[in-house]
């Protein structure tokens, strides 16, 4: 039997947040009662329509899992719904990983390299767009954030940032960073100054932007760099950085500039390819169509200026292919298992 180490996939190759892990038990024991007793199959054919069962991925990945599926986060996990114990429950694995230039090939050569007997890896596919993809993205990073704890806010900058610039060695860069400031200086990207990390101002708008949005739901406005702000506040600070013109936001109402702001950064999936004007002209083009003539001038106008860094385009959200990578592996050791003490 191989080592739990053995068994671990590599996912080194991925750029940081394009792959997400989802977790989800299924009892055994329910599963086994739903078909022999509701179904009323015979154990042995029980087992063997149970071993091609793959859930869906709804059932894989919600956040709410119903019988017999369920989320624990304990080390020894019991049914929420029969109280079985772990000897009869199994776990699915599921990665989402986002299709992309920078996913394309490192996917493909994992997916070659996986055993194929038995079906114990499946991939299935899922046609999105990467307004979903930064909605799933966040509430991710907001689960995976202790939010009473204050240096959150440092470590979802850092999380912004590697998928933003996937690139950058981000690690190296935050290793020591204590603050997070908005740069006066710089126009542009970032810099260190010992325990202190400056971000252009749009970079660091955009994170005060994800922590608020990350937070909202958790304090009464949010939290971040600047501290606890409503909307109203949030909204005069995106205006007075110059965001809001930059990203070519012209609303008024703090509701309307709010959804633009977010539409903005919900807009383009790969930010990678944000900063190579042939790719993001194109981008642009495609996503002008909805907009309006002076607004596509405008945006010709902004790539052109080789000062800026050409924005992503607002609006329209661009299509993203997920492939859904679900390791069985552990549901079929433990349903062989379940069976053998079930039959015997
Ligand atoms: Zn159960």
């Amino acid at each position: 039997m191989a080592t739990t180490k053995q068994r671990e996939l590599d996912l080194g190759q991925f750029p940081p947040g394009t792959v997400t892990e989802y977790n989800t038990f299924v009892c055994l024991a329910c599963i086994f009662d739903i078909f022999t007793k509701q179904l009323r199959l015979a154990p042995r054919t029980a087992f063997s329509e149970i071993k091609r069962h793959t859930p869906t991925i709804d059932e894989l990945t919600s956040r709410g899992a119903l019988r017999p599926y369920f989320d624990s986060d304990e080390k020894s996990p019991h049914c929420p719904y029969c109280g079985s114990a772990k000897r009869w429950l199994a776990r699915f694995d599921t990665f989402c990983i986002e299709g992309g230039k920078t996913t394309d090939a490192p996917r493909r050569e994992l997916i070659r390299k996986l055993p194929k007997a038995d079906d114990q890896f499946v991939v299935l596919e899922k046609k999105s767009d990467s307004r979903v993809v930064f909605f799933e993205w966040l509430d991710t990073l907001g689960l995976n954030l202790d939010l009473n704890d204050q240096a959150w806010l440092v470590e979802a900058t850092r999380k912004y940032l590697e998928r933003r610039e996937p690139k950058t060695n981000w690690n190296e860069m935050f290793d020591g960073v204590r603050v997070v400031r908005h740069s006066s200086r710089l126009t542009e990207g970032w810099e260190r100054d010992g325990a202190r990390l400056f971000l252009a101002p749009h970079l660091y708008s955009e994170a005060i932007l994800i922590q608020y949005l990350v937070s909202r739901s958790h304090a009464h406005g949010g939290m971040t760099h600047e501290g606890r702000l409503t909307l109203m506040d949030l909204i005069r600070k995106l205006r007075y950085s110059g965001y809001l013109k930059r990203a070519e936001i012209t609303e008024q109402d703090p509701g309307e500039v709010f959804e633009r702001v977010v539409d903005h950064l919900a807009a383009t999936h790969d930010w990678s390819r944000v900063g190579s004007a042939g790719v993001n002209q194109k981008a642009a083009k495609k996503a002008t169509k909805k907009t309006s003539k002076k607004r596509a001038s405008k945006s010709k106008k902004t790539s052109k200026s080789k000062a800026n860094l050409p924005e992503p385009e607002q609006i329209a959200a661009e299509p993203v292919k997920l492939y859904y990578l679900i390791d069985r592996r552990n549901f079929l050791d433990q349903l062989k298992r379940v069976y053998a003490s079930y039959a015997s």
